[in-house]
């Protein structure tokens, strides 16, 4: 017998095609009328299209959202927030857009509504990475986590095919991960083998056609249990990794969760072996991580660190950085092992 506690998140989650007409209906039900819409500079368009849906309830939009959430970004908005008097947060975008959003929300405890346009996830969790000095400082708090998600495929239909495939494999990072959480429990584990089987079906029909819209909707539904995932459990080797690598050399968020990914799995693989079981059912293939290095290759995306801009003395910092703060692991951390899966993830080897 598995004894276990189970958080339930209390997002009220909207799901399908067309369904961002409904935020107006959205606005009014949270009794908002004044939100700002929020977005990336180039995803600014989106949010005046937003806005003008949202009339009279919108004070407009602010489009300055950053990749790991400055605080002086927040700061800006902030101003923005009390001078035009704002009493809800619209974020349409990735989990950049969301991070903002998330900012905001925890220094004003303002509701949020996200409508996602990538497969990160971050709109189903109660954690925010933000960053000051070059410093990122991840914390959690139920002020952060959104009141509403709609999840509109078309949305996504944008989403270029190279960020798609890699959005797509970090939202498989938070699933493994949960599989083997020191949290894990049954309906996480459900959720996260039905999101790992969802996105690895419908990746590559993503790459040979982005339009196809009932593969996107298919990975957005991947996406949202992943999301979940990562809000309900604690992470591990893997998100720990991604998260000093992107931090040491300024690696893009979805890319190095790509490479480290399949290198992470087979680390931790010797310790997890009822894991690896439910994985090569899922995936469909003996050597799970063998199986996510070549749906990496499948879908075009990176598999080197090297290509995605780490210096080669990266390999000894990273692992120096990588045990200078241990933490648990199913497979406890070992330098040799580590240096080895650092050195394999930037040749762009396959993971053994
Ligand atoms: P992102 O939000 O930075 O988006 C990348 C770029 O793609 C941006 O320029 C954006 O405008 C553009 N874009 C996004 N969706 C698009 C679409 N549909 N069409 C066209 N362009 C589009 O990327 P991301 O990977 O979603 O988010 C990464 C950030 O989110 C990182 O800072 C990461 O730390 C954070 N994150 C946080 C959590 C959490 O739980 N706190 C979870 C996952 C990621």
């Amino acid at each position: 017998m598995q004894s276990f506690v189970y958080n339930g998140q209390s997002a009220r989650v909207i799901f399908g095609s067309g369904r961002l007409a409904q935020l107006p209906a959205e606005v009014d039900r949270l009794g908002l009328k004044r939100v700002l819409v929020l977005a990336t500079p180039p995803q600014a368009e989106d949010a005046e299209n937003l806005s003008a849906l949202l009339g009279a309830r919108s004070v407009g939009v602010y489009s300055r959202a950053t990749m790991h959430t400055p605080v002086d970004v927040t700061e800006d908005a902030m101003r923005v927030v009390s001078d035009k008097n704002v009493d809800g947060l619209i974020a349409v975008g990735g989990g950049s857009t969301t991070g903002l959003a998330k900012a905001i929300a925890l220094r004003t405890d303002l509701p949020q509504i996200v409508a996602p346009t990538t497969y990160a996830g971050s709109e189903m969790t109660p954690i925010l990475g933000e960053t000051k000095d070059g410093q990122k400082v991840t914390q959690s708090s139920p002020k952060i986590l959104p009141e509403v998600v709609i999840y509109d495929v078309d949305l996504t239909l944008t989403l270029p095919v190279g960020m798609s495939g890699t959005s797509g494999m970090n939202a498989i990072a938070h699933a493994v991960e949960a599989l083997y959480a020191k949290e894990r429990n049954p309906v996480v584990s459900l959720m996260a083998l039905e999101a790992i089987r969802a996105l690895a079906r419908s990746l590559p029909l993503i790459h040979d056609d982005p339009a196809d819209r009932d593969a996107r909707a298919d990975a957005l539904y991947g996406a949202w249990l992943s999301g979940i995932c990562l809000g309900s459990v604690g992470m591990a080797l893997h998100h720990k990794l991604c998260h000093t690598l992107g931090g040491s050399f300024d690696l893009p968020h979805a890319e190095t969760h790509t490479v480290v990914l399949p290198h992470a799995l087979a680390y931790t693989a010797p310790a997890i072996p009822e894991v690896i079981e439910k994985l090569r059912d899922v995936l469909g293939h003996q050597d799970p991580a063998a199986a996510l290095f070549e749906l990496a290759g499948r879908i075009g995306a990176p598999r080197s660190l090297r290509e995605i801009g780490m210096p080669e003395h990266g390999v000894e910092v990273a692992t120096e950085r990588a045990l200078a703060n241990p933490y648990w692991n199913p497979q406890p951390l070992e330098r040799d092992g580590i240096r080895a899966l650092i050195a394999r993830a930037y040749a762009g080897e396959a993971p053994a």
